[in-house]
């Protein structure tokens, strides 16, 4: 049986890698990102980490932009003062 022959890549199907963001080469598309046959070819996307969402979360409650970074999967929040606290939000993913 050809089964090889028959196989053939499929755009729909093409998995990307989850950290490049680059498309899986063929053959390695069940795998989640690089590293089975070489490292990424490029460097990390910036993940969409949420913090985009907490921060407009809160220029929508208190109409100040502040800078949200995440430490251990939590939201700190600073604002323009300078003053970081915990938002207690905690990152989905
Ligand atoms: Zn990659």
């Amino acid at each position: 049986m050809a089964v090889l022959g028959v196989m053939r890549p499929e755009r729909n199907d093409m998995s990307n890698c989850e950290i490049c963001g680059e498309p899986m080469p063929l053959g390695e598309e069940m795998f989640k990102f690089h590293g089975y046959s070489g490292n990424c070819p490029k460097p990390p996307l910036p993940r969409d980490d949420g913090a985009e969402a907490v921060k407009s979360i809160f220029k929508r409650a208190t109409g100040v932009d502040v800078s949200v970074r995440v430490v251990n999967g939590e939201f700190y929040v600073t604002d323009p003062d300078g003053q970081e606290f915990r938002t207690g939000l905690v990152r989905k993913h």
